[in-house]
Protein backbone atom coordinates (compact mmCIF):
# COMPACT_ATOMS: atom_id res chain seq x y z
CA UNK A 1 0.00 0.00 0.00
CA UNK A 2 1.48 3.57 -0.72
CA UNK A 3 0.38 6.34 1.84
CA UNK A 4 -0.74 9.47 0.76
CA UNK A 5 -1.23 12.81 3.08
CA UNK A 6 -4.24 12.69 4.70
CA UNK A 7 -7.38 13.95 2.62
CA UNK A 8 -7.41 17.87 3.18
CA UNK A 9 -4.03 18.25 3.87
CA UNK A 10 -1.03 19.31 0.66
CA UNK A 11 2.57 19.01 1.00
CA UNK A 12 5.08 22.22 0.30
CA UNK A 13 7.07 20.68 -2.45
CA UNK A 14 10.41 22.74 -2.47
CA UNK A 15 8.98 25.25 -5.16
CA UNK A 16 6.09 26.36 -2.99
CA UNK A 17 8.39 26.22 -0.09
CA UNK A 18 10.41 28.45 -1.07
CA UNK A 19 7.80 30.65 -1.83
CA UNK A 20 6.07 30.00 1.59
CA UNK A 21 9.72 31.56 2.51
CA UNK A 22 9.34 34.29 0.36
CA UNK A 23 5.63 35.14 1.53
CA UNK A 24 7.05 35.39 5.07
CA UNK A 25 10.42 37.43 4.47
CA UNK A 26 8.30 39.87 2.46
CA UNK A 27 5.43 39.83 5.56
CA UNK A 28 9.15 40.60 7.82
CA UNK A 29 9.59 43.77 5.44
CA UNK A 30 6.43 45.16 4.68
CA UNK A 31 4.59 45.16 8.18
CA UNK A 32 8.04 45.67 9.86
CA UNK A 33 7.72 48.99 8.26
CA UNK A 34 4.56 49.27 9.71
CA UNK A 35 5.63 48.87 13.40
CA UNK A 36 4.76 45.20 13.16
CA UNK A 37 6.71 42.12 14.65
CA UNK A 38 7.07 38.15 13.75
CA UNK A 39 5.36 36.01 16.81
CA UNK A 40 4.64 32.19 17.31
CA UNK A 41 1.89 31.27 19.45
CA UNK A 42 1.40 27.52 19.81
CA UNK A 43 -0.07 25.10 17.35
CA UNK A 44 -3.09 23.70 19.53
CA UNK A 45 -4.08 25.54 22.52
CA UNK A 46 -7.12 24.85 24.93
CA UNK A 47 -10.20 24.44 23.08
CA UNK A 48 -12.33 26.87 25.58
CA UNK A 49 -9.79 30.30 24.07
CA UNK A 50 -11.58 29.23 20.66
CA UNK A 51 -15.41 28.85 21.77
CA UNK A 52 -14.45 32.37 23.55
CA UNK A 53 -12.82 34.09 21.25
CA UNK A 54 -14.56 33.01 18.04
CA UNK A 55 -17.67 32.28 19.05
CA UNK A 56 -20.18 28.91 19.43
CA UNK A 57 -22.02 29.90 16.60
CA UNK A 58 -19.69 30.08 13.80
CA UNK A 59 -19.03 27.41 11.17
CA UNK A 60 -15.25 26.80 12.37
CA UNK A 61 -16.24 26.06 16.55
CA UNK A 62 -19.55 24.10 15.98
CA UNK A 63 -18.40 21.93 13.04
CA UNK A 64 -14.58 22.35 12.17
CA UNK A 65 -12.03 22.28 14.92
CA UNK A 66 -9.56 19.21 15.03
CA UNK A 67 -9.44 18.20 18.86
CA UNK A 68 -6.02 16.92 20.66
CA UNK A 69 -6.48 14.11 22.89
CA UNK A 70 -3.11 13.10 24.84
CA UNK A 71 -3.05 9.04 25.52
CA UNK A 72 -4.59 10.02 28.74
CA UNK A 73 -7.27 12.24 27.53
CA UNK A 74 -8.26 9.81 24.86
CA UNK A 75 -8.70 6.84 27.57
CA UNK A 76 -11.37 9.42 29.57
CA UNK A 77 -12.97 9.94 26.17
CA UNK A 78 -12.56 6.18 24.76
CA UNK A 79 -14.30 5.14 28.54
CA UNK A 80 -17.43 7.52 28.05
CA UNK A 81 -15.84 9.86 30.59
CA UNK A 82 -15.18 12.99 28.59
CA UNK A 83 -16.84 15.35 30.89
CA UNK A 84 -14.10 14.62 33.73
CA UNK A 85 -11.21 16.15 30.84
CA UNK A 86 -9.88 18.87 32.97
CA UNK A 87 -9.53 22.20 31.15
CA UNK A 88 -6.22 21.66 29.98
CA UNK A 89 -7.06 18.00 28.47
CA UNK A 90 -9.34 19.90 26.11
CA UNK A 91 -7.12 20.77 23.65
CA UNK A 92 -8.06 21.80 19.82
CA UNK A 93 -5.47 22.69 16.41
CA UNK A 94 -5.51 26.43 15.82
CA UNK A 95 -8.39 27.29 13.39
CA UNK A 96 -6.98 31.12 13.13
CA UNK A 97 -4.80 33.45 14.86
CA UNK A 98 -6.72 35.65 16.67
CA UNK A 99 -7.83 33.94 19.31
CA UNK A 100 -4.29 32.80 20.60
CA UNK A 101 -2.89 36.48 20.00
CA UNK A 102 -5.29 38.06 22.05
CA UNK A 103 -4.28 34.91 24.53
CA UNK A 104 -0.80 35.67 24.51
CA UNK A 105 -1.20 39.05 24.81
CA UNK A 106 -3.10 39.00 27.90
CA UNK A 107 -0.96 36.10 29.40
CA UNK A 108 2.56 38.36 28.70
CA UNK A 109 0.75 41.65 29.48
CA UNK A 110 1.92 43.00 25.97
CA UNK A 111 -0.57 45.90 26.39
CA UNK A 112 -0.23 47.34 29.70
CA UNK A 113 -3.00 50.49 30.17
CA UNK A 114 -2.06 53.48 28.21
CA UNK A 115 0.70 52.11 26.67
CA UNK A 116 1.56 51.79 22.76
CA UNK A 117 -0.55 49.32 20.76
CA UNK A 118 0.84 46.54 20.42
CA UNK A 119 1.33 45.26 16.85
CA UNK A 120 2.13 41.75 15.40
CA UNK A 121 2.08 39.25 12.65
CA UNK A 122 2.72 35.32 12.40
CA UNK A 123 2.43 32.76 9.69
CA UNK A 124 2.19 29.14 10.22
CA UNK A 125 -0.61 26.34 9.67
CA UNK A 126 -4.01 26.43 10.93
CA UNK A 127 -6.72 23.79 10.58
CA UNK A 128 -10.13 23.52 10.01
CA UNK A 129 -12.40 19.99 9.23
CA UNK A 130 -13.84 21.51 6.02
CA UNK A 131 -15.19 19.63 2.90
CA UNK A 132 -12.00 19.79 0.67
CA UNK A 133 -11.87 21.66 -2.72
CA UNK A 134 -9.59 23.60 -4.46
CA UNK A 135 -8.56 26.30 -2.79
CA UNK A 136 -9.81 24.97 0.65
CA UNK A 137 -7.71 22.65 2.26
CA UNK A 138 -8.11 20.92 6.44
CA UNK A 139 -4.60 22.34 6.66
CA UNK A 140 -3.84 25.86 5.23
CA UNK A 141 -1.34 28.39 5.97
CA UNK A 142 -2.28 31.43 6.98
CA UNK A 143 -0.18 34.79 7.19
CA UNK A 144 -2.04 36.97 9.69
CA UNK A 145 -1.84 40.25 11.51
CA UNK A 146 -2.96 41.90 14.73
CA UNK A 147 -3.28 45.00 16.36
CA UNK A 148 -4.51 45.67 19.91
CA UNK A 149 -4.60 49.13 21.51
CA UNK A 150 -5.45 51.41 18.84
CA UNK A 151 -9.37 52.66 18.25
CA UNK A 152 -8.58 55.13 15.36
CA UNK A 153 -9.66 54.62 11.55
CA UNK A 154 -6.28 55.29 10.61
CA UNK A 155 -5.39 52.03 11.65
CA UNK A 156 -8.04 50.44 9.89
CA UNK A 157 -6.77 51.73 7.08
CA UNK A 158 -3.24 50.71 7.47
CA UNK A 159 -3.77 47.93 7.88
CA UNK A 160 -5.89 47.59 4.49
CA UNK A 161 -3.04 49.69 2.75
CA UNK A 162 -0.50 47.19 4.20
CA UNK A 163 -3.01 44.26 3.02
CA UNK A 164 -3.08 45.77 -0.56
CA UNK A 165 0.52 46.10 -0.55
CA UNK A 166 1.69 42.86 0.32
CA UNK A 167 -0.34 40.88 -2.13
CA UNK A 168 0.72 43.53 -5.13
CA UNK A 169 4.55 42.91 -3.88
CA UNK A 170 3.59 38.75 -3.98
CA UNK A 171 2.85 39.33 -7.71
CA UNK A 172 -0.44 39.80 -7.26
CA UNK A 173 -2.10 41.55 -10.68
CA UNK A 174 -3.67 44.62 -8.72
CA UNK A 175 -6.43 44.30 -12.04
CA UNK A 176 -7.01 40.69 -11.00
CA UNK A 177 -8.82 41.16 -7.18
CA UNK A 178 -10.96 43.29 -5.73
CA UNK A 179 -11.38 45.06 -2.13
CA UNK A 180 -14.61 45.02 -0.14
CA UNK A 181 -15.22 46.92 2.40
CA UNK A 182 -18.06 47.64 4.94
CA UNK A 183 -18.90 48.32 8.47
CA UNK A 184 -20.70 46.18 10.64
CA UNK A 185 -21.13 48.64 13.29
CA UNK A 186 -20.83 48.27 17.26
CA UNK A 187 -22.71 47.61 20.18
CA UNK A 188 -24.78 50.49 19.73
CA UNK A 189 -26.12 50.23 16.29
CA UNK A 190 -25.80 46.36 15.40
CA UNK A 191 -28.43 44.71 17.81
CA UNK A 192 -31.03 46.78 16.13
CA UNK A 193 -29.79 45.96 12.94
CA UNK A 194 -29.45 42.26 14.13
CA UNK A 195 -33.06 42.50 14.49
CA UNK A 196 -33.79 43.85 11.05
CA UNK A 197 -32.78 41.14 9.51
CA UNK A 198 -33.74 38.58 11.93
CA UNK A 199 -37.44 39.66 11.22
CA UNK A 200 -36.41 39.74 7.45
CA UNK A 201 -35.53 35.52 7.30
CA UNK A 202 -38.98 35.00 9.45
CA UNK A 203 -40.32 36.63 6.37
CA UNK A 204 -38.81 34.71 4.01
CA UNK A 205 -38.37 31.84 6.12
CA UNK A 206 -39.89 29.43 3.06
CA UNK A 207 -37.26 30.43 0.30
CA UNK A 208 -34.12 30.45 2.88
CA UNK A 209 -31.93 27.16 3.67
CA UNK A 210 -32.64 25.31 6.54
CA UNK A 211 -29.21 26.47 8.07
CA UNK A 212 -29.76 29.89 7.10
CA UNK A 213 -33.01 29.83 8.89
CA UNK A 214 -31.60 28.14 12.13
CA UNK A 215 -28.72 30.65 12.13
CA UNK A 216 -31.43 33.81 12.72
CA UNK A 217 -32.04 32.75 16.12
CA UNK A 218 -28.02 32.23 16.79
CA UNK A 219 -26.46 34.92 14.29
CA UNK A 220 -28.46 35.27 11.60
CA UNK A 221 -25.96 37.76 9.92
CA UNK A 222 -24.57 35.02 8.72
CA UNK A 223 -27.42 34.63 6.64
CA UNK A 224 -25.34 36.90 3.98
CA UNK A 225 -22.79 33.90 4.12
CA UNK A 226 -24.68 31.48 3.06
CA UNK A 227 -23.06 29.91 -0.24
CA UNK A 228 -26.85 28.87 -1.18
CA UNK A 229 -27.59 30.66 -4.50
CA UNK A 230 -31.40 31.24 -3.58
CA UNK A 231 -30.08 32.25 -0.19
CA UNK A 232 -27.93 35.03 -1.45
CA UNK A 233 -30.90 36.21 -3.59
CA UNK A 234 -32.81 36.54 -1.25
CA UNK A 235 -30.73 37.86 0.97
CA UNK A 236 -30.08 40.65 -1.47
CA UNK A 237 -33.35 42.33 -0.25
CA UNK A 238 -32.47 42.13 3.33
CA UNK A 239 -32.17 45.70 5.25
CA UNK A 240 -28.43 47.22 4.79
CA UNK A 241 -26.51 48.04 7.52
CA UNK A 242 -25.87 51.27 6.29
CA UNK A 243 -28.77 52.53 6.93
CA UNK A 244 -28.44 51.43 10.80
CA UNK A 245 -25.02 52.54 12.15
CA UNK A 246 -25.04 55.29 14.48
CA UNK A 247 -23.03 58.53 14.64
CA UNK A 248 -19.92 56.95 15.98
CA UNK A 249 -20.05 54.24 13.44
CA UNK A 250 -20.58 56.18 10.86
CA UNK A 251 -17.85 58.82 11.19
CA UNK A 252 -15.55 56.02 11.89
CA UNK A 253 -15.94 54.33 8.38
CA UNK A 254 -16.18 57.80 6.96
CA UNK A 255 -12.60 58.36 8.32
CA UNK A 256 -11.52 54.85 7.18
CA UNK A 257 -12.52 55.53 3.75
CA UNK A 258 -10.89 58.97 4.01
CA UNK A 259 -7.47 57.67 4.47
CA UNK A 260 -7.72 54.74 2.02
CA UNK A 261 -8.67 57.42 -0.36
CA UNK A 262 -5.40 59.22 0.45
CA UNK A 263 -3.67 56.29 -0.06
CA UNK A 264 -5.05 55.90 -3.56
CA UNK A 265 -6.38 52.28 -2.67
CA UNK A 266 -9.30 50.91 -4.71
CA UNK A 267 -12.34 50.09 -2.59
CA UNK A 268 -15.66 48.44 -3.12
CA UNK A 269 -18.17 48.96 -0.70
CA UNK A 270 -20.21 45.84 0.00
CA UNK A 271 -22.95 46.02 2.87
CA UNK A 272 -23.95 42.59 2.52
CA UNK A 273 -19.43 41.82 3.45
CA UNK A 274 -20.27 40.28 7.13
CA UNK A 275 -17.19 37.95 7.72
CA UNK A 276 -18.15 34.31 9.41
CA UNK A 277 -16.76 34.95 12.73
CA UNK A 278 -18.83 36.96 15.47
CA UNK A 279 -15.99 38.87 16.60
CA UNK A 280 -15.87 41.67 14.18
CA UNK A 281 -17.49 45.58 15.30
CA UNK A 282 -16.78 48.35 12.70
CA UNK A 283 -14.83 47.95 9.91
CA UNK A 284 -14.41 44.22 7.70
CA UNK A 285 -12.63 44.02 4.32
CA UNK A 286 -11.85 40.94 1.78
CA UNK A 287 -9.90 40.54 -0.50
CA UNK A 288 -11.14 38.68 -3.74
CA UNK A 289 -9.76 37.68 -6.91
CA UNK A 290 -12.26 38.39 -9.63
CA UNK A 291 -12.20 35.04 -12.01
CA UNK A 292 -11.12 31.66 -10.90
CA UNK A 293 -10.93 29.94 -7.75
CA UNK A 294 -15.05 29.81 -7.74
CA UNK A 295 -16.48 29.66 -4.32
CA UNK A 296 -12.75 30.19 -2.32
CA UNK A 297 -12.27 33.36 -3.84
CA UNK A 298 -11.38 35.12 -0.46
CA UNK A 299 -6.93 35.33 -0.27
CA UNK A 300 -7.44 37.77 2.82
CA UNK A 301 -9.74 39.56 4.91
CA UNK A 302 -10.32 40.61 8.10
CA UNK A 303 -11.78 43.94 10.20
CA UNK A 304 -11.91 45.65 13.46
CA UNK A 305 -12.72 43.95 17.02
CA UNK A 306 -13.10 45.70 19.51
CA UNK A 307 -14.86 43.23 21.92
CA UNK A 308 -12.52 40.43 21.71
CA UNK A 309 -10.26 41.04 24.17
CA UNK A 310 -13.20 41.85 26.74
CA UNK A 311 -14.56 38.50 25.58
CA UNK A 312 -11.95 36.93 26.37
CA UNK A 313 -11.58 38.41 29.97
CA UNK A 314 -9.69 41.46 29.16
CA UNK A 315 -10.21 45.00 29.89
CA UNK A 316 -12.22 46.74 27.02
CA UNK A 317 -9.48 46.97 24.41
CA UNK A 318 -9.89 47.82 20.27
CA UNK A 319 -8.11 45.46 18.16
CA UNK A 320 -8.05 44.80 14.45
CA UNK A 321 -6.38 42.40 12.34
CA UNK A 322 -6.40 40.58 8.80
CA UNK A 323 -5.31 36.97 7.23
CA UNK A 324 -4.51 35.93 3.84
CA UNK A 325 -4.44 32.07 2.91
CA UNK A 326 -0.85 31.25 1.56
CA UNK A 327 -2.63 28.42 -0.93
CA UNK A 328 -5.46 30.28 -1.73
CA UNK A 329 -2.64 33.27 -3.05
CA UNK A 330 -0.33 30.24 -4.60
CA UNK A 331 -3.36 29.40 -6.63
CA UNK A 332 -4.04 32.52 -7.98
CA UNK A 333 -0.44 33.29 -8.91
CA UNK A 334 -0.54 30.28 -10.90
CA UNK A 335 -3.64 30.82 -12.38
CA UNK A 336 -1.92 34.04 -13.42
CA UNK A 337 0.93 32.34 -15.30
CA UNK A 338 3.71 31.60 -12.22
CA UNK A 339 5.65 28.60 -12.14
CA UNK A 340 5.53 27.97 -8.34
CA UNK A 341 7.38 24.17 -8.93
CA UNK A 342 10.69 26.19 -9.99
CA UNK A 343 13.59 25.99 -7.52
CA UNK A 344 16.82 27.96 -7.18
CA UNK A 345 19.71 26.19 -9.58
CA UNK A 346 22.74 25.48 -8.02
CA UNK A 347 25.47 27.94 -9.77
CA UNK A 348 27.78 24.98 -10.97
CA UNK A 349 28.08 21.91 -10.47
CA UNK A 350 31.51 20.45 -10.17
CA UNK A 351 32.26 17.27 -12.35
CA UNK A 352 35.60 15.07 -12.70
CA UNK A 353 36.87 12.29 -14.54
CA UNK A 354 38.34 9.78 -12.00
CA UNK A 355 38.66 8.64 -8.50
CA UNK A 356 41.92 10.89 -7.93
CA UNK A 357 40.10 14.11 -9.75
CA UNK A 358 36.95 12.81 -7.35
CA UNK A 359 38.72 13.47 -4.70
CA UNK A 360 39.84 17.04 -5.50
CA UNK A 361 36.42 17.61 -7.15
CA UNK A 362 35.31 16.81 -3.29
CA UNK A 363 37.63 19.28 -1.78
CA UNK A 364 36.64 22.37 -4.10
CA UNK A 365 32.88 21.80 -3.74
CA UNK A 366 33.38 22.14 0.06
CA UNK A 367 35.62 25.05 -0.21
CA UNK A 368 33.16 26.92 -2.87
CA UNK A 369 29.95 26.06 -0.75
CA UNK A 370 32.11 27.36 2.61
CA UNK A 371 32.61 30.83 0.36
CA UNK A 372 28.85 31.28 -0.42
CA UNK A 373 28.80 29.52 -3.81
CA UNK A 374 25.90 26.85 -4.61
CA UNK A 375 27.34 23.95 -5.75
CA UNK A 376 25.97 20.63 -6.97
CA UNK A 377 28.07 17.37 -7.82
CA UNK A 378 28.28 14.14 -8.56
CA UNK A 379 27.72 11.20 -6.28
CA UNK A 380 27.24 8.18 -8.44
CA UNK A 381 30.13 7.92 -10.24
CA UNK A 382 28.31 8.89 -13.70
CA UNK A 383 30.70 9.62 -16.92
CA UNK A 384 31.94 12.92 -17.69
CA UNK A 385 28.94 12.94 -20.52
CA UNK A 386 26.35 12.02 -17.62
CA UNK A 387 27.67 14.40 -15.31
CA UNK A 388 27.33 17.26 -17.70
CA UNK A 389 23.72 16.25 -19.26
CA UNK A 390 22.64 16.33 -15.33
CA UNK A 391 24.05 19.79 -14.92
CA UNK A 392 22.16 20.77 -18.61
CA UNK A 393 18.85 19.58 -16.10
CA UNK A 394 19.84 21.31 -12.96
CA UNK A 395 20.10 24.60 -15.18
CA UNK A 396 23.42 25.51 -14.08
CA UNK A 397 25.55 29.01 -15.51
CA UNK A 398 28.87 27.00 -15.04
CA UNK A 399 30.37 23.32 -14.95
CA UNK A 400 33.65 23.05 -13.24
CA UNK A 401 35.53 19.83 -14.88
CA UNK A 402 38.28 18.48 -12.53
CA UNK A 403 39.99 16.04 -15.60
CA UNK A 404 43.53 14.22 -15.01
CA UNK A 405 45.12 15.92 -17.37
CA UNK A 406 44.49 19.62 -15.97
CA UNK A 407 45.06 18.37 -12.45
CA UNK A 408 48.46 17.19 -13.38
CA UNK A 409 48.84 21.20 -14.13
CA UNK A 410 46.73 22.75 -11.02
CA UNK A 411 44.36 23.05 -13.69
CA UNK A 412 40.58 22.86 -13.79
CA UNK A 413 38.48 23.60 -16.80
CA UNK A 414 35.28 25.96 -16.64
CA UNK A 415 32.34 25.31 -19.27
CA UNK A 416 30.33 28.19 -19.30
CA UNK A 417 26.81 26.49 -20.35
CA UNK A 418 25.04 29.46 -22.06
CA UNK A 419 28.08 30.44 -23.97
CA UNK A 420 29.30 26.91 -24.68
CA UNK A 421 32.28 27.73 -24.60
CA UNK A 422 35.45 26.47 -22.27
CA UNK A 423 38.57 28.17 -20.72
CA UNK A 424 41.25 26.44 -18.08
CA UNK A 425 41.44 27.95 -14.75
CA UNK A 426 44.54 27.49 -12.09
CA UNK A 427 42.99 25.93 -8.94
CA UNK A 428 44.38 28.79 -6.70
CA UNK A 429 42.54 31.21 -8.75
CA UNK A 430 38.68 29.39 -8.84
CA UNK A 431 37.41 31.24 -5.95
CA UNK A 432 38.35 34.40 -7.40
CA UNK A 433 36.84 33.46 -10.88
CA UNK A 434 33.48 33.03 -9.39
CA UNK A 435 33.43 36.01 -6.70
CA UNK A 436 32.58 39.29 -8.02
CA UNK A 437 35.40 40.85 -7.03
CA UNK A 438 34.10 43.67 -4.88
CA UNK A 439 32.14 40.65 -3.29
CA UNK A 440 35.72 38.22 -2.69
CA UNK A 441 37.22 41.88 -1.50
CA UNK A 442 34.68 42.27 1.18
CA UNK A 443 34.67 39.28 2.27
CA UNK A 444 38.50 39.21 3.38
CA UNK A 445 37.88 42.89 4.48
CA UNK A 446 35.32 41.85 6.60
CA UNK A 447 37.28 38.71 7.49
P1 LIG B 1 -10.58 33.53 7.73
O1 LIG B 1 -9.71 33.24 8.91
O2 LIG B 1 -11.70 32.53 7.57
O3 LIG B 1 -11.01 34.95 7.65
O4 LIG B 1 -9.69 33.28 6.44
C1 LIG B 1 -8.68 34.14 6.03
C2 LIG B 1 -8.06 33.58 4.77
O5 LIG B 1 -7.50 32.30 5.03
C3 LIG B 1 -9.06 33.32 3.67
O6 LIG B 1 -9.30 34.48 2.92
C4 LIG B 1 -8.38 32.25 2.86
O7 LIG B 1 -7.42 32.83 2.00
C5 LIG B 1 -7.66 31.46 3.92
N1 LIG B 1 -8.44 30.25 4.29
C6 LIG B 1 -9.44 30.17 5.19
N2 LIG B 1 -9.90 28.90 5.27
C7 LIG B 1 -9.17 28.17 4.41
C8 LIG B 1 -9.14 26.79 4.04
N3 LIG B 1 -9.95 25.91 4.59
N4 LIG B 1 -8.26 26.38 3.11
C9 LIG B 1 -7.40 27.27 2.54
N5 LIG B 1 -7.36 28.58 2.86
C10 LIG B 1 -8.24 29.03 3.78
Amino acid sequence: MQYRAARGTEDLLPGRMLYWNAMQMAATEIFGRHGYSMIETPIFEQTDIFIHGIGQSTDVVSKEMFTVLSPDAYTKVATGNAERLKNDQRLTLRPEGTASFVRAAQQHNLLPQGGAPVKAFYAGPMFRAERQQRGRLRQFHQIGVECLGAADPFADAEAIIMLMQYLFELGIDPQSVKLLINSMGDDACRPHYREQVRAYIHEHSDELCEECNRRADINPLRAFDCKNETCQHVMKGAPNITDYLCDDCKTHYEQVKKYLDIAGIEYHEDSRLVRGLDYYTRTVFEVQVISGLGAQNALGGGGRYDKLVEIMGGKPTPGLGFAVGAERIMLALEDQGFDLTQTIPPELFMAFTSPQTKAVAYELTLMLRLNGIRVETDYQDRSLKSQLKLAGKLGVEYVVIVGDDELAADQVTVRDMKESTEETVVISDLLDYFMPLDTYEEFFDEA
